[in-house]
């Protein structure tokens, strides 16, 4: 289980990387993305996924 960030929708805007319980989140090619290896989807940690809940764009943050 993990989420994936679009890269042609991301803006780079960073808001998501630091609320990553597990540092998931890294700058990558001018953007941003997920390692889906370690995201849990935020399981244990909060009731929702932390980075879905703070990026701005839509269908920005998708199921990997
Ligand atoms: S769903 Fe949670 S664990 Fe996965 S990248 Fe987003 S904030 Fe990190
Ligand atoms: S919050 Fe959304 S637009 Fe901003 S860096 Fe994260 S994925 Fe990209």
């Amino acid at each position: 289980m993990a989420l994936a960030i679009v890269r042609s929708i991301c803006t780079a805007c960073g808001d998501c990387e630091p609320l990553c319980p597990t540092k998931s989140i890294k700058p990558f090619k001018g953007v941003y993305k997920i390692e889906a290896e370690t995201c849990t989807e935020c399981e244990g940690e909060s009731d929702s996924p932390q980075c879905l809940a703070a990026c701005m764009e839509d269908d920005c943050i998708v199921p990997a």
